[in-house]
């Protein structure tokens, strides 16, 4: 067992929501959070990052700072997904171990796994295949940052681990109308509708890709369970091991927020990749499991919208 009292934590991307839903759930440990802006240390910024990690020596770190978006904004923003992911997974790697940092964690993501692999996705079904190509510039990278774990262990003797959190929603999530994941887009977007009484809100896509959806509290105490539990080189999935059609998901949504009108579906709009299921056998006996259900998550997270927008 990892012991994080009284240890100098470092959450990498402490603004986004996963950092953040992080950085909720550490302040309930006995430990001294350690956060730097943006303004201060571009994690993209080699220069910047040694140097930050060489005068504030964290020991233990959780690496949840990335470039992330929806389906569009990985297909669109490309470059940008390939470069300031790579950058940011070598950047803190390399000095989380020059610096001698005791534990990290490196955050990935359920796209890493071939479009087509069998479903539930295990952990050993990466590289098995093709990615799915709307979000492959973004899933190289993250599977670079996890073989980088995987080289730093097995090198250096660095206890650096790897987790895989499926599709997250929750407070700090990104409303952006076009760049945006689905829950905060269908949030946003049922909200307006009911607030201009619309009679029709468009979805994306074919409303039959099937997405494991996972509140972000969830996963970070998901991160810090396996933080302390946890010391391998295999990855561990994080996630509900439920799915749901984005159809389903959609009227889930307009129920949470109260939009009665009618849901349409827009097939000129990507579908990406058609079921992103994780197996998560290894997580559930390694001794956790979620405890909010897709319906309470999405009031929560509709709660947050409202608040975050100023409107609650
Ligand atoms: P993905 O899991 O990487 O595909 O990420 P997204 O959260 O962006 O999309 C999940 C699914 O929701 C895809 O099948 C989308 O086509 C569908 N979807 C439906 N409406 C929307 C929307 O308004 N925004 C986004 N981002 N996705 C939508």
């Amino acid at each position: 067992r990892f012991e994080l009292a009284g240890k100098r934590v470092f959450v990498a991307g402490h603004r986004g929501m996963v950092g953040s839903a992080l950085v909720r759930r550490l302040v309930r440990e006995n430990v001294a959070l350690m956060t730097v802006p943006r303004s201060e240390v571009d994690l993209r910024d080699q220069a910047a990052v040694f140097a930050w990690f060489a005068r504030a020596k964290p020991q233990v770190v959780f690496l949840a700072a990335a470039k992330v978006g929806g389906i569009v904004a990985n297909n669109t923003l490309r470059a940008e997904f390939i470069y300031d992911n790579l950058a940011i997974a070598t950047n803190v790697i390399h000095a989380a171990h020059v610096n001698g940092v005791e534990k990290l964690m490196f955050l990935g993501s359920s796209c890493i796994y071939p479009k087509l692999a069998a479903q539930p996705l295990r952990e050993d079904a990466m590289l098995t295949g093709a990615l799915e190509p709307t979000n492959e510039p973004y899933a190289i990278a993250k599977i670079a940052g996890i073989k980088m774990v995987e080289a730093y262990r097995s090198q250096y003797g660095a206890d650096f681990i790897n987790v895989m959190p499926t599709n997250l929603y929750g407070p700090g999530d990104n409303y952006h109308p076009e760049y945006s994941h689905v829950v905060a887009a269908l949030i946003r977007r049922f909200h307006e509708a009911k607030r201009s009484d619309a009679a029709e809100v468009v979805v994306w896509g074919t409303g039959t890709p099937r997405r494991e959806f996972l509140y972000v509290d969830d996963m970070a105490d998901a991160c810090l369970h396996l933080m302390k539990t946890f010391s391998a080189p295999e990855l561990v999935n994080i996630g509900t091991g439920e799915d749901i059609t984005i159809a389903d998901f959609a009227r889930v949504a307009a129920a949470a927020v109260g939009y009665r009108g009618r849901i349409s579906f827009d097939p000129s709009r990507p579908d990406g990749t058609p079921r992103k299921l994780l197996d998560v056998s290894r997580l559930a006996a390694l001794g956790w499991r979620a405890t909010t259900p897709l319906e309470e998550g999405i009031r929560l997270a509709y709660q947050a919208f409202l608040r975050e927008t100023g409107q609650g």
